[in-house]
């Protein structure tokens, strides 16, 4: 289905059209002005696709890529540029550097619940980078997926970048193509998917999955703060987002105390119903809509629980007494905008079972005692830590992000992207004029001599 136009990308890539700065800067300009043109467009689509308010999309997807592009603009020709590196006394009048080149053709998996940012973020990465790459955005977002189709294939040489547009038909007809690198953004079911057949050609592979991203509220903690947070985090984009807090562990002594201001900011943030509030989102399809109103049966509903299938609409939604802590909620990835409460009395306890869980994506903490964070910190691996607040550390280019374990692998965002997308050449470039002969047979005891002086 696609031998044609992998072929084209591998004719452009080799023909080494993609490599110099003058064409990467030039192509993330162009792309930096599309998106910008396109804004109403892409605003617009969020809204079809996920009912997003205006504001929550260009936080979020607009402006989150143009600053990045931006950035990548003013430090593309010092990541591009090679590295000397300092040799020891051994390799005396030689030269060593370390050159980023580009992989060579991408592939770039998108998934709908930030659909332009997680297809066009690593786009810009494969750019910087002097890649070739083929888009495949979620058809889950099916009106932003068309504008990605259109923005880029519009225009841009499809030899050098294109998107192509569909499921599972397209997906796995993509993935029986040669590619030098994919970068895939999903769920752990299908990154296993993805990484098995990347395996059959020993392609590398960056996967950016998802998990249970754990927050911990600890009894010293800035409750009504927290409350604040783990509201506009938990909800904004009605809880579909990767790197929002899965489930609550609370201390008991501040629970109670915890519950009544999150109920306070949820009603200040979305009105007494929300199902009428602008600022809400919608469910993406039914299949996601059906799975989480399972999880409305896990507990005691203490906020929420309201949904109307119709308009896929589920309520900001906080469940007390989980039955089980090996019910579907707290084994799964919530993935929507329900919150189980899980009481500790002592902090061993919170993460005993964090860590009874696969490695999440990210974890929260609030908490007023550097020992008690410390002793999180070193006994929680996760992708990335973000300590009284909740999702800043994945929205800054100064920080690189990725999973870890089951929450997947390798990093992107600022530098972390044009590193991902590149190989990191070692050349080494020894004198003409001299050599020492050491190393040469027929060895002698002084030779063996001097090479532990300098050996050891
Ligand atoms: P998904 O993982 O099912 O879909 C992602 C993509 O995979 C789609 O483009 C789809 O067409 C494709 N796909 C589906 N079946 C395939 C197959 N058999 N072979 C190859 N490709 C196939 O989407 P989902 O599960 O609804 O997405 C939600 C998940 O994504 C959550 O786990 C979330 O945490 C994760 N996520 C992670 C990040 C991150 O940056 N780490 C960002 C957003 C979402």
């Amino acid at each position: 289905m696609f031998t044609d136009i992998v072929a084209k990308q591998q004719n452009f890539f080799y023909e080494g059209s993609t490599k110099s700065l003058s064409f990467r800067v030039k192509q993330l300009q162009k792309l930096k002005s599309i998106v910008k043109s396109s804004e109403k467009d892409i605003l617009k689509a969020l809204k079809q696709d996920l009912n997003r308010p205006p504001l929550e999309s260009y936080a979020s997807e607009v402006g989150f890529i143009l600053s990045e592009i931006s950035y990548t603009l003013k430090n593309i020709h010092n990541w591009m540029s090679p590295k000397k590196v300092k040799l020891p006394i051994t390799y005396f009048g030689t030269k060593a550097f370390i050159v980023p080149e580009p992989l060579g053709l991408a592939l770039i998996f998108g998934t709908w619940n930030y659909p332009f940012l997680l297809s066009l973020l690593p786009l810009a990465g494969a750019i910087s980078s002097g890649n070739c790459a083929i888009v495949k955005p979620s058809e889950y977002a099916a009106t932003s997926s068309n504008i990605i189709k259109k923005i880029i294939n519009d225009n841009f040489d499809p030899a050098f970048i294109t998107v192509a547009e569909g499921g599972v038909t397209e997906s796995e007809a993509l993935l029986a193509q040669k590619f030098d690198f994919i970068f895939f953004t999903g769920n752990p079911n299908i990154g296993k998917i993805v990484m098995s057949e990347a395996a059959k050609t020993l392609t590398p592979v960056a996967l950016e999955l998802g998990g249970k991203s754990p927050c911990i509220v600890h009894k010293d903690a800035n409750i009504k703060l927290a409350a604040e947070k783990i509201a506009w985090a938990k909800f904004i984009n009605a809880g579909q987002t990767c790197v929002a807090p899965d489930y609550l562990l609370v201390h008991n002594q501040i629970k109670e105390e915890l519950i009544r201001h999150i109920k306070e900011y949820i009603t200040k943030f979305y009105g007494k119903n929300p199902a009428e509030s602008p600022d809400y989102c919608r469910i993406i399809n039914e299949k996601h809509f059906d799975r989480l109103s399972a999880f409305l049966r896990s507990g005691n509903i203490i906020i929420g629980g309201q949904t109307n299938r119709d308009n896929l609409y589920i309520a900001p939604t906080v469940i007390d007494n989980v039955f089980s802590l090996e019910s579907a909620i707290m084994e799964e990835e919530i993935f929507g905008p329900i919150i189980p409460i899980i009481p500790y009395e002592d902090i061993r306890r919170a993460v005993s079972i964090i860590r009874s869980k696969p490695k999440p994506l990210a974890a929260y903490i609030f908490c007023d005692d550097s020992n008690t964070e410390n002793y999180i910190l070193n006994r929680v691996s996760c992708g990335s830590v973000c300590i009284n607040d909740i999702m800043l550390q994945t929205s800054t280019y100064a920080l690189p992000f990725g999973g870890v374990g089951e929450s997947g692998m390798g990093r992107y965002h600022g530098k972390a992207s044009f590193d991902t997308f590149s190989n990191f050449k070692s050349i080494l470039q020894a004198p003409k004029s001299f050599d020492i002969k050491l190393r040469y047979p027929p060895y002698k005891t002084s030779s063996l001599k001097i090479m532990k002086l300098f050996l050891r």
